[in-house]
């Protein structure tokens, strides 16, 4: 059943600490925000257990929590949520257009893109969800949700990055036994997270190893997995009753790709200095755009940027565009170089102020640096 149309200066997608940063930003700048929440309200915080490197928590803090404070304090100022996903987008004008899978019709005058990333899966027989495998029956992405489930049981870890030993590391509170499998010799994994793996007389590695099948049956659960080692050609099966995989993320900007420039994996290209993406009026913070940090802290910092660009471009300031140009919500070009603007009719005019004109032939003249001592 189609649901009213909603009309917005500012209209956030995802609700993780990049979204509820730029959601407070816009709040307190009285723009009232609509954050979409997205299929993880919270983001992946909501999946973690102990935050400890977010600043201002001497002691951590448990991740669900963490977003909670987000949310309220973004609730405080004023933003309005809808607990729903976005499924289509037209941003090819302004106000852009987003409906939900609830029926919404959204438009937005400006728009942040703050959706994340989802766990990467293997693609192997026995991994997808039941009833085509055994995903929710032994076969997991997120340790906090389902280690639970793995009481007493022997389990397999897929992967060699910070992903795979904090979740190896955190299973062994369940597990009777945990095996991480990785596909090299050497982990990826920072020193201290791979320290406290291979310090833990519970966990065991299998190295040069690749996961070929998750075996089992809907009445067994998992009951083992089957593994190619990648020097010897061998195949070998091993016993297990849980299989989790991590092997990092993919951002969750499949719904934007028709519209906005993104690399090989889908992070969302944004200038750099702002957070612009290569369309005037839509931004990206967060996982959607950042391969490297995807911290919470720079999550949030760059959906603080998200939300001053935003603010700005509304104002019908310049925002720089990942190409180096300025652009306003008016349809003005700066170039680069700061020397032309480019009217929205075509026209180019001097960006330099009329009563200071260039002095030709002037030049600043520094005083040299001397190294004589005064007579
Ligand atoms: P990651 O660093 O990209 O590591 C992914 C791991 O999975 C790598 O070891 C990779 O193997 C393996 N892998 C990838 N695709 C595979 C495939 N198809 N088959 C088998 N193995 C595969 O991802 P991450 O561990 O999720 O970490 C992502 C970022 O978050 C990192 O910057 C990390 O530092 C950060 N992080 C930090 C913490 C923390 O500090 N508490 C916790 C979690 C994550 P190769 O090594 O052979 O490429």
């Amino acid at each position: 059943m189609m649901k009213e149309t909603l009309h917005r200066e500012v209209v956030i997608v995802g609700s993780g600490p990049a979204g509820l940063t730029a959601a407070i930003y816009a709040a307190r700048a009285e723009l009232r925000p609509l954050v979409i929440h997205g299929p993880q309200p919270g983001g992946q915080l909501t999946i973690t257990t102990e935050v400890e490197n977010y600043p201002g928590f001497a002691n951590g803090i448990q991740g669900p929590e963490l977003m909670q404070q987000f949310e309220e304090q973004a609730k405080r100022f004023g933003t309005e949520f809808l607990v729903t996903f976005v499924n289509k987008v037209d941003l090819g004008r302004r106000p852009f257009t987003l409906w939900t899978e609830d029926g919404h019709e959204i438009r937005a005058e400006t728009l942040i893109i703050a959706s994340g990333a989802s766990a990467k899966w293997l693609g192997i027989p026995g991994e997808a969800p039941a009833p085509e495998g055994l995903g929710g029956m032994g076969v997991s992405a997120c340790a906090t949700c389902d280690g639970f489930f793995f009481k007493g049981k022997p389990i397999v870890v897929v992967g060699g990055g910070d992903t795979a030993m904090e979740e190896a590391t955190f299973l062994t509170r369940y597990a009777s036994r945990v095996t991480v499998v990785h596909r090299r010799d050497s982990l990826r994994a920072s020193k201290i997270m791979q320290d406290k793996a291979l310090k833990n007389p519970k966990i065991d590695f299998i190295w040069n190893a690749d996961l070929k099948e998750v075996l089992g049956s809907s009445e067994t659960g998992v009951t083992g997995i089957r593994l190619h080692d990648n020097r010897t050609g061998e195949e070998s099966e091993f016993a297990c009753e849980g299989v989790f995989i991590a092997i990092g993320h993919k951002p969750n900007t499949d719904v934007f790709k028709d519209w906005l420039e993104m690399d090989s994996v889908g992070y969302i290209k944004t200038a750099g200095v702002s957070m612009a993406t290569n369309i005037p009026g839509v931004f990206a913070c967060g996982d959607a755009q950042d391969s490297v940090y995807r911290q919470a802290i720079t999550a949030a910092g760059t959906g603080c940027m998200a939300a001053i660009d935003a603010e700005r471009f509304l104002d019908s300031l310049p925002v720089t565009t990942p190409t180096g140009e300025e652009v306003t919500i008016e349809g003005e070009v700066i170039s680069a170089d700061h020397e032309k603007v480019t009217l929205p009719g075509g026209e180019v005019v001097s960006n330099l102020p009329e009563d200071q004109p260039p002095a030709d032939g002037e030049a600043v003249v520094y005083a040299r640096h001397s190294t004589e001592l005064p007579s």
